[in-house]
């Protein structure tokens, strides 16, 4: 073992949280521990520059509390950038619950979980995100106002499922102009991974569009359902990411552009709504450059739902919303285009340019 190598890994021993690869610079994390509701969660913060902290709460059975924690780490980071190109005045925070949503949710989990956000006085404000429904954010809502992606009823903006999802139908319009010369999407072949919330209604949008779309799901009843209400074929295969396909989305969970499948995507354009797609940045960035396939940033594309809950806090209604999101089309543009014009991955020029904004913001506020 080199010096150097001994002494990261010393380093490491030391400082198992600042010392972790995925940690950035985070401004504050949270171990949040009930004993009671069986609570144990993470909120990470990543960057309160342009605003509070905004960012869904995951609930998800990972395998250990590191996997916990570098996702909320990737995840809090990444809503930081999505905000600062999205033009919002929202920092980038998430968090995380530790267990199954389907059997370890209950009302008095979720209401703890908020006592522990109002904590925060505001530095941190939730809303959805996998394993979370808006009816899980109207109990959060019982006990600190904190929280966003509640129900109209209780003067939320509702699921940004959708929006997100038409956000993302945007991105990948615009990554086709670039790379195929034309944004309609009929006749062209989409492979949609993960059709939950948001999947689902790309789904939709893709062959309302005429695209021929397949869907691939770890769950066989959702697989069944969105098979039968549009008509989409199943991947039934062992390899999907060698299908020849002309877009594929993932919209399950992230990092499933990594070191197993990159050499193996067929696909000539990436789009789809899940956070944190490329496993490390710059090298699969780099290596998707290299191979010229288009790469539409995951932060950049699937902003529709952050676009949605903001408008809680604004109080903008459904027509700026939709104005939004549409702009997603021209952003992705202006960003495919830079990356080519200064020979730098798509990520990297759109990570530039939401740097650049929060770099702005915060020698105005040194100066205030
Ligand atoms: P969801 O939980 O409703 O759906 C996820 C789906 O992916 C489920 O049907 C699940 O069975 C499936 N899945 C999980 N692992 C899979 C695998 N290995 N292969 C195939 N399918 C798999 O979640 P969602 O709200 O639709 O979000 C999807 C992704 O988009 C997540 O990464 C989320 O962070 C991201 N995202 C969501 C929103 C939003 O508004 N909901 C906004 C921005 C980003």
């Amino acid at each position: 073992m080199t010096s150097q190598l001994l002494k990261a890994n010393v380093l490491k021993k030391m400082s198992p949280v600042f010392g972790q690869q995925s940690y950035d610079d985070h401004e504050q994390i949270v171990f949040c521990n009930d004993k009671d509701t069986g609570l144990k969660a993470i909120i990470g913060i990543h960057n309160t520059v342009l605003g509070p902290a905004l960012g869904g709460t995951r609930m998800w059975q990972y395998n250990n509390e590191w996997e916990a924690l570098n996702d909320v780490l990737r995840l809090s980071r990444g809503m930081t950038f999505k905000s600062a190109i999205t033009g919002l005045n929202l920092g980038g925070g998430k968090a995380v619950i530790i267990g199954d949503s389907k059997t370890q949710k209950t009302p008095e989990l979720m209401k703890r979980f908020g006592e522990f956000v109002h904590s925060l006085s505001g530095k941190y404000i939730t809303a959805e995100d996998v394993g979370m429904e808006t009816t899980d954010m109207d109990l959060v809502r019982d006990v600190t106002p904190y929280v966003t992606g509640i129900s109209e009823s209780r003067g939320g903006a509702g699921n940004p499922s959708p929006i997100t999802a038409y956000g993302v139908f945007m991105g990948m319009k615009a990554a086709a102009k670039y790379k195929f010369g034309s944004e309609v999407l009929e006749d062209k072949s989409v492979l949609v991974q993960g059709v939950g919330h948001v999947g689902e209604s790309l789904v939709e949008h893709l062959t309302n569009e005429g695209a021929r779309v397949i869907i691939s799901d770890i769950n066989e009843e959702r697989l069944n359902e969105v098979s039968t209400k549009y008509g989409s074929s199943i991947y039934r295969g062992q390899d999907m990411y060698s299908e020849d396909v002309d877009i594929y989305a993932p919209c399950a969970l992230g990092a499933t552009i990594n070191d197993e499948t990159i050499h193996r995507i067929k696909a000539k354009i990436i789009a789809g709504a899940a956070n944190n797609q490329l496993a490390d940045e710059a090298k699969h960035g780099t290596i998707l450059q290299e191979r010229g396939v288009v790469y539409a940033p995951d932060f950049l594309i699937n902003a529709g739902g952050i676009i949605n809950v903001y408008a809680e806090l604004e109080g903008y209604g459904k027509t700026e919303i939709m104005r939004k999101t549409e702009n997603i089309y021209n952003t992705t543009i202006e960003i495919l285009r830079k990356a080519e014009e200064n020979g730098i991955t798509t990520q990297e020029a759109a990570l530039n340019v939401a740097q650049e904004r929060i770099e702005i913001r915060k020698k105005e506020n040194m100066n205030l």
